[in-house]
């Protein structure tokens, strides 16, 4: 195949171009690198150190970015004066080069693979399914139903239609989005940066902020939808109420709650891409309910009440209170937070910024450079990080750390709280946590949670809530704290998976009765015993270190579809994972959940379910889950045989 050669529009002057460099980050030289073919672009003595994956400069000292930026204006301009303006043909074996200097590792061909795709270097999304239903299956009478159109089931739906899949979408809400419809409180943030957190294949170039706003997200997942005519694939404010599977029939059948009453649809597969963090929870507080004013949780806000000069009360600090309290402290004449447990946060001087006219231009004129951007936030954010949660076994157990690279993050972020509380040491001894950091999700900040606790209008009660009373918020030692509203941003049911649908699949099996509260799938996707029935966003696929949900949906999509292609292929009604390999798996996981900090650390967290069990995470790393969801292996299913269910029960040979 002839090399892909980028074409770009890059005719700057000097001053341009100079104007354009006043921020540079490592990614930028590894784009020149590329762009220009001459790898020596990352010198040696520009390596950035990675020691410390929170540095706002990215590894490298001031010097070293001044010297960064002279070398990316002389690759600047010699790109600017070359013939035809071109990129240099892309060479993908200068990849190898290019990021063991960026990342100052040796790295290996699976690794290289990742990155070609993540790049995408040859031109083209070689995460598409590559295949098409009319070529593989043309008579097959199939329709999957893909259950929720927010980000994970807008990916299902995507691609289900590159493949010609027939599909159907149903979704409880009247528009996309999910999380990011739902979620509308003021400050609503993403905390991924958004080259990161965005579709692979549908990368947008000209975000306004580094971190988007909601309703920026919100547009940016109605634009795909619309762009990709996903819409008039959607049922919406239609809910699923149960859904049963036939051997017989070999398909789903779907009692659907919709617009125009109930209806039952049938399926041969079912996506179920509910997330989550799906289902608002009300914390168990005494009283709750007879609180005499306005009340509402984070994720259904009340838009109607004005909190002006209002008395508020804010029960709940983790990500969403940490958000929406800067706000609301501005608007309200007086606020209580109720903190039970102090965060962790990542400092982010840039948290709130717009995008630079600067990042902007790169952004747009240097061939490559927002994919290695992306790839920077991939690998400085989640992969370089994870190392710092896991459990060392001699390090003292029952302490603040869990090994020394656990302590070597808590240090620098006990740096961050001391400096942002130094002038109010009555505040510092509540706000610096006791536990590990990453025993819980980080949250970000750019200062202001320092800011508003410091606020003359804002009070920080650490004292235990004992019951909400008509009046406002009663607290274990008797005071009554009077409020006029109270918000509750006390997170969601994130262990209910699937909940409140009733899933019933082979021999009558209730899905919420087989996982009796802990719930478990291969590869967060499937479930033996419920054939054809695929999770995005399932058991043991969330990140603590913030990698970003987007990547695991876009991996379990691809493998999601890969079955498909088996079922065509092997004309087999359905697919059942095995028990074996189901159990090897979680055993797996299991125990690399119990050597990381959030399986050890004693603090409250969403990340457990009732039985203890880390039931949420993924302890290992996103190449690592890129790696083992790339293709489904037959093996590792039932009922691929000639004749499909006929021989259901059978273990069968690998397909190639
Ligand atoms: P959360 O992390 O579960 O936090 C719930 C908060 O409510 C915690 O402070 C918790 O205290 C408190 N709480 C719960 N029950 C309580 C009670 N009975 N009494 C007093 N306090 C109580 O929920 P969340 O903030 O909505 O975040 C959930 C997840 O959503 C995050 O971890 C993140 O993954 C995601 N999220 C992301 C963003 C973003 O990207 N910007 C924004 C929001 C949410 P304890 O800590 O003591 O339990």
């Amino acid at each position: 195949m002839a090399p892909f050669v980028p074409i770009y529009d890059l005719h700057p002057d000097d001053a341009t171009i100079r104007a354009s460099l006043d921020h540079v980050e490592p990614p930028l030289l590894a784009a020149l690198a590329l762009a220009t073919g001459d790898v020596d672009l990352l010198r040696p003595d520009l390596q950035p150190d990675l020691s410390n994956p929170f540095d706002p400069e990215g590894g490298w000292t001031l010097e070293q970015r001044d010297a960064a930026a002279e070398v990316a204006f002389d690759a600047l301009i010699q790109l600017r004066d070359r013939d035809r303006n071109t990129a240099a043909p892309v060479d993908p074996e200068h990849l190898r080069p290019i990021i063991e200097r960026l990342i100052s590792r040796t790295v290996d061909d699976t690794f290289l693979d990742f990155l070609r795709e993540e790049l995408e270097v040859e031109g083209v999304d070689l995460r598409a399914p590559g295949w098409h239903k009319d070529t593989v299956a043309p008579d097959r009478d199939f329709t999957v139903a893909v259950v929720g159109a927010g980000m994970s089931g807008l990916v299902a739906a995507y691609r289900l239609q590159q493949a010609g899949v027939p599909f159907v979408v149903l979704e409880k809400n009247a528009d996309v989005g999910g999380t990011w419809l739902e979620n509308q409180y003021p400050g609503c943030r993403v905390d991924i940066s958004n080259h990161f957190f965005s579709y692979s294949f549908a990368q947008k170039h000209d975000w306004p902020q580094l971190f988007s706003t909601q309703d920026v997200l919100l547009d940016y997942f109605r634009g795909f939808a619309e762009e990709h005519h996903l819409r008039d694939r959607i049922r919406f404010s239609t809910e699923i109420r149960s859904a049963t599977w036939s051997d017989e029939d070999g398909a789903w059948t779907l009692q659907v709650d919709g617009p125009s009453g109930s209806g039952l649809l049938t399926a041969q597969a079912m996506i179920v891409a509910v997330g989550q963090l799906n289902r608002p929870k009300l914390p168990d507080i005494d009283g709750l309910d007879t609180f005499s004013g306005p009340w509402f949780h984070s994720a259904n806000w009340d838009h109607g009440v004005d909190f002006r000069g209002k008395k508020v009360a804010a029960i709940g600090n983790g990500c969403s209170g940490a958000q929406l309290i800067p706000v609301i402290a501005e608007q309200a004449a007086r606020i209580d937070v109720y903190q039970r447990t102090p965060n962790w946060f990542v400092p982010t001087p840039d948290y709130h910024d717009e995008v630079s006219d600067s990042q902007r231009w790169l952004f747009a004129h240097v061939p490559f450079y927002s994919e290695w951007y992306r790839f920077w936030l991939f690998y400085r954010g989640a992969e370089a990080l994870l190392p710092c949660t896991k459990v060392d076994p001699g390090w003292p157990s029952g302490g603040k750390s869990v090994g020394a690279a656990n302590e070597f993050l808590r240090v620098v972020l006990a740096e961050y709280i001391e400096a942002e509380f130094a002038d109010r040491p009555d505040l510092l001894a509540k706000v610096m946590p006791t536990y590990p950091p990453a025993g819980k999700r980080i949250v970000r900040d750019n200062g202001i949670w320092a800011r508003t606790l410091k606020r003359d209008n804002v009070s920080l009660i650490t004292d235990p809530i004992q019951r909400i009373d008509p009046t406002g918020v009663v607290t274990a030692d008797g005071e009554v704290h009077e409020a006029d509203i109270i918000i509750y941003g006390t997170g969601f049911r994130a262990s209910d998976f699937l909940v409140p649908m009733t899933i019933v699949g082979r021999h009558g099996r209730e899905l919420h009765a087989e996982w009796a509260g802990d719930a478990r799938a291969y590869l967060g996707i499937t479930v033996p015993n419920f054939p054809n029935m695929f999770c995005l966003y399932g058991p043991n696929t969330n990140i603590v270190v913030n990698g970003s949900i987007i990547f695991f949906s876009e991996c379990e999509v691809r493998y999601v579809m890969g079955c498909l292609r088996l079922l065509f292929e092997r004309d087999a009604a359905a697919l059942d994972c095995d028990r074996e390999v189901f159990e090897a798996y979680n055993d797996r996981v299991d125990e690399a959940n119990r050597q990381s900090v959030w399986g050890v650390a004693t603090v409250n967290s969403w990340y457990r379910n009732s039985h203890g069990r880390v039931a949420q995470n993924w302890p290992f790393t996103l190449l690592d889950f890129w790696s083992a969801s790339r293709q489904p292996n037959p093996d590792d299913f039932h009922g691929l045989g000639p004749g499909g269910m006929a021989s259901s029960g059978a273990r069968h040979d690998a397909l190639h």
